[in-house]
């Protein structure tokens, strides 16, 4: 990307090095394959976040007061710059996340969706003309930009996760501060940044602010924002939540999962195996709406834990840059030991590994496993990884109640022969999307991304969705005729 030197709020970028104005230090961009440091973003501290926020206090009533061709115009030149660039974005992407080509292009793919959908929403009618008590009154529901935006948002679909958020948030006249995860700040942020400078995005909208706990705390804390969007950990979520709901900020919270798929005993054995395993081990298993749990009607149980296997057993795991496989590295050696400890704790209390269960260096393999405990963590919790976890059920009231059994409530699909029968399950599902015959991992822009219980909280991303997001009601009133009190 930059061979240009810009200047953002917070932030630097200059010849692919990162730096901060506040000389907080440097996060070492690192290649998730090779290991190799191949950029350097600057640290943000918290004085870097305060004049971040300074600067679009400045900038936001004057972004909102532009016209929404011109707001929607933003938009669309940032997709034409992002198109203009799909390459080293595709590169960046891969290099920052460890994914296959394919999952960098459909994150290019749907960052490009979310600004043109953005782009749609500047020109929506936004109120209402209400009916009033007063003979004679003007009475109009508006609405107003929240005004400051914090975004958090994580490592796995950086560039889509931020962008999902940046541009509604844009396009309806509010300010971004946007702190990318310390793994991913230049397809997080920078790199997206340099996208709305392009498109002439006045300076201070849009403020990206590289850093970790600290940086985000003082996103969540400052009194000049006066919302803060999270996308991460349902733990992280938690704390982001209690403590800026004290501050009484708008609080949107985008969680983690352990989402069910269900295979019910007439499904297509083939279609069944590869949903299952696209579900489980797209992307190393790391995105919220990875299956963590498949839940297998007897009847077709043993054929499908071999289907599974063999599909597993079959996908070529390495460095995505350098070889030609379906899975790249870990994100991390702490994401990696994480979950071979719950594998190894689950097989040392009698679950069976059918296939994978290893790994070489930062490459886990797809793994198949059964046999493991209601109890064990490898069932209950987000594993993040490629395993796919396969438990036998027998009738569909079973299936429902062991899918409802989590604290979590992101998604689950129904794979099944019988479209109507499919249905009336997925209805009994709780979780906050349910496919019926189709992989868990689904996202469109206009459709209302989000979940329940642990998995979420606030509105949804998606559509008309972002409209309750990113804007507050403003009731107006004109009265006529003069107003009579009694004193
Ligand atoms: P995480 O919670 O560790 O971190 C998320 C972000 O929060 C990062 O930018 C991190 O630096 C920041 N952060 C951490 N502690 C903070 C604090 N105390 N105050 C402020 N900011 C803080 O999550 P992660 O490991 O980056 O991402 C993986 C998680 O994200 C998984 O649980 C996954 O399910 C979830 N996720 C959810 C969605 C969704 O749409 N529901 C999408 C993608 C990922």
């Amino acid at each position: 990307m930059g061979s240009v030197d810009q200047a953002w709020s917070g932030c630097l970028f200059s010849s692919g090095e990162f730096r901060s104005p506040a000389a907080g230090g440097t996060i070492a961009v690192r290649d998730k394959a090779s290991g190799e440091i191949f950029a350097r973003a600057g640290l943000a501290t918290e004085p870097d976040v305060d004049e971040a926020v300074a600067a679009a206090k400045a900038a936001q009533p004057g972004w909102a007061a532009q016209t929404y061709t011109q707001r929607a115009g933003v938009l669309r030149d940032a997709a034409a710059a992002l198109a203009a660039r799909a390459k080293p974005f595709r590169e960046l992407i891969m290099r920052e996340t460890g994914c296959i080509a394919g999952k960098a292009d459909y994150e290019i793919a749907a960052a490009t969706s979310e600004l043109m959908e953005a782009a749609s929403l500047a020109s929506r009618p936004v109120g209402e003309v209400l009916p009033s008590s007063h003979p004679g009154r003007f009475s109009l529901s508006e609405r107003v930009p929240v005004g400051l935006v914090g975004v958090i948002t994580p490592w796995n679909f950086p560039l889509v996760l931020g962008m999902r958020v940046i541009a509604p948030a844009l396009a309806l006249g509010n300010a971004v501060l946007v702190k990318p995860s310390p793994e991913t700040p230049a397809s997080g942020g920078l790199a997206i940044a340099e996208l709305f400078a392009e498109a002439g995005a006045p300076p201070g909208t849009t403020a990206i602010l590289p850093g970790d706990v600290a940086a985000g705390q003082r996103l969540v804390t400052h009194p000049g924002i006066a919302m803060i969007h999270f996308t991460g950990s349902t733990a992280t979520g938690r704390q982001i939540a209690a403590t800026a709901s004290g501050l009484l900020k708008k609080v949107s919270l985008e969680l983690g999962g352990n989402n069910a798929l269900i295979v019910l005993d007439d499904a297509d054995l083939e279609q069944a195996t590869m949903i299952g395993a696209w579900s489980s081990f797209h992307y190393q298993g790391q995105t919220c709406i990875t299956a963590g749990r498949h839940i297998v009607q007897r009847g077709i149980a043993e054929r499908y834990l071999a289907g599974l296997a063999a599909r597993a057993d079959a996908i070529a795991v390495g460095n995505t840059l350098t070889d030609d496989v379906g899975l790249g590295p870990m994100i991390n050696s702490r994401q990696q030991e994480r979950a071979q400890r719950m594998l190894d704790e689950a097989v040392a209390a009698g679950a069976r590994v059918v296939a994978g269960g290893t790994s070489t260096g930062p490459f886990f393999r797809p793994t198949v496993v059964t046999d493991m405990s209601r109890d064990s963590q490898l069932w209950t919790a987000e594993i993040f990884a490629p395993i796919a976890p396969v438990l036998v059920v027998d009738t569909d009231d079973e299936a429902v109640a062991v899918a409802n059994d989590t604290e979590y409530g992101l998604v689950n699909s129904v794979l099944t022969g019988d479209t109507a029968r499919g249905v009336q399950l997925a209805r009994r599902l709780r979780a906050g999307m349910v496919h019926v015959n189709d992989a868990t991992p689904q996202d469109e822009a206009l459709a209302p991304f989000g979940g329940i219980g642990q998995s979420g909280l606030g509105g949804r991303s998606g559509g008309d969705s972002n409209i309750e997001e990113f804007t507050e009601r403003r009731w107006l009133t004109v009265t006529p005729g003069p107003a009579h009190y009694p004193y």
